[in-house]
């Protein structure tokens, strides 16, 4: 008897932002498959009956190749099993998940997603930064930092003037905000790099187009981060002792972005 696969989008890294419905397929999976972004500190307690296998991969060091985590669902699938792959975030965003949904239908195995919180809008969020705000941003755009953009995607993000998030963005800052200064974004537009979002060590840099580089060196930032640029990251609230201050900002950035 064939077993049968869902793709469960794991959130942003801490059980807490698991949905129901993921941390029901857990509960009732033969074998999980996980990704290292993933929240796999207490898989053993969320999937008390399945063999737990680790397909992590390393930014430079892939573990396995994407080529293999999918026969190794296929094959665990075509063995009678109820697969979960377990990815970071959302399956359906910068993660591969129609690639690994496309290879359970070339093998005729049953396939359903479940989608998860991703890190571009959970980890800002993290930090205090709203990636909207009436009056300041009314758009935001997701972009990866794996590829270089090309001069016409840099132009149309520069010219779009919402929120720019980066997700896999830590080995790029330096020529994507180039290209975006480049491009006519202004150098003094507020940047946030937020690591290790909802993980012990959460940390916030920020800066500007123009000096966040430099920050980020002096600070040895490192992946996994998000990156924000926007007038948003001027909203960042992370307490309540700010409060004056922060609604003061917020009235004044709304006047000036009408
Ligand atoms: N599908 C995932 C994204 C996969 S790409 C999602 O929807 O979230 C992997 C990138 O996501 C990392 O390089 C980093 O930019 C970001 N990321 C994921 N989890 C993160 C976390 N806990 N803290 C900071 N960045 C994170």
């Amino acid at each position: 008897m064939t077993g049968r696969v869902t793709l469960v989008g794991g959130g942003p890294g801490t059980d807490d932002l698991l949905t129901v419905a993921a941390v029901r397929a857990l509960a009732a999976a033969d074998v999980v498959l996980y990704d290292r972004l993933a929240p796999h500190a207490r898989l053993a307690e969320h999937a008390p009956n399945a063999e737990l296998i680790d397909v992590g991969k390393r930014p430079g060091h892939h573990a396995i190749p994407q080529s293999e985590i999918e026969a190794l669902i296929v094959g665990h699938a075509e063995a009678g099993a109820r697969v979960v792959r377990l990815k970071g975030g959302d399956p359906y965003v910068l993660g591969r998940g129609s690639e690994e949904v496309l290879a359970c239908h070339r093998a005729g195995i049953p396939v359903e997603v479940v989608p998860g919180v991703t890190s571009a809008v959970a980890v800002p969020a993290a930090a205090g930064i709203p990636l909207t705000h009436r009056g300041v941003s009314h758009l935001f755009t997701v972009v990866s930092g794996h590829a270089p953009l090309t001069e016409a995607e840099l132009t149309h993000l520069a010219g779009l003037g919402g929120t720019i998030v980066v997700l896999m963005g830590v080995s790029a800052l330096p020529s994507l905000t180039a290209g975006l200064a480049r491009a006519g974004l202004d150098a003094e537009m507020p940047v946030a790099i937020i690591e290790r979002g909802f993980q012990a060590g959460q940390r916030t840099t920020t800066g500007t187009l123009s000096d966040i580089v430099g920050a980020a060196g002096r600070a040895q930032v490192a992946s996994p981060a998000v990156v924000v640029i926007g007038e948003v990251v001027r909203l960042a609230h992370d307490g309540e002792a700010d409060s004056l201050a922060l609604i003061d900002r917020a009235a004044r950035l709304a006047a000036v972005f009408p």
